[in-house]
């Protein structure tokens, strides 16, 4: 089992991190030639999603990622990751992936004050520290989407079928249960238990 991490830009090495603790392999995604090697799923991390978005269009990496996706490449998308998954952005034309049934805001919580930390509950995961940097939130979530996280009244974490996609970093804390959870649900995909 391995799981690929975009890493073109922002928070990927934390989460290779994060992964290594957890013993689980990594691959860095960094051009097309990467996607020869095999993975069992990816992470989106945070970053700054317009920069990235263009990085993947330019090195060729958008569409051979957006169909694995989905066909069911089990996906984490972390802040900017969220954005390049969701399917419309309420206050912003681009749309990346637009893989995942939801409306996103960026940077809604303002871009100055956007950053705070707390601690909240994901669904099939538990109480987790939650760092939010210049974060969007989830304004919208389609009918086959499903909320598993909301802090003060605003929906920070959806799963929709292979994606998951949260407002905040997991990665640059010392809880592992995002990715424990993340890794377990490649394990499942990759034996046809998804
Ligand atoms: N504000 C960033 C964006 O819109 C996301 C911030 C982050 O990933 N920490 O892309």
């Amino acid at each position: 089992m391995r799981i690929g991490v975009l890493a073109l830009q922002g928070a990927f090495a934390e989460h290779k991190k994060a992964l290594a603790d957890l013993n689980v392999k990594t691959l860095e995604i960094r051009q097309k030639k990467d996607l020869e090697r095999e993975f069992d799923g990816l992470i989106l991390p945070g970053g700054e999603s317009t920069v990235m978005g263009k990085l993947l269009k330019e090195l060729n990496l958008f569409e051979p990622l957006r169909e694995k996706i989905q066909k069911g490449l089990p996906v984490l998308g972390t802040c900017a990751g969220l954005i390049l998954l969701a399917e419309k952005l309420s206050n912003d034309n681009h749309v990346y992936f637009g893989t995942l049934p939801v409306t996103v805001k960026r940077n809604a919580y303002g871009r100055q004050l956007g950053s705070f930390f707390t601690q909240g509950e994901v669904k099939g995961v538990g109480k987790v520290p939650m760092t939010f940097i210049r974060a969007p939130y989830i304004e919208k979530v389609g009918a086959a989407a499903e909320t598993i996280a909301e802090v003060d009244g605003k929906i920070v974490g959806v799963r929709y079928r292979n994606q998951i996609g949260i407002s905040f970093h997991p990665e640059v804390t010392d809880s592992r249960k995002l990715h424990r959870y993340f890794a377990d649900l490649c394990e499942k995909a990759k034996s046809g238990n998804l």
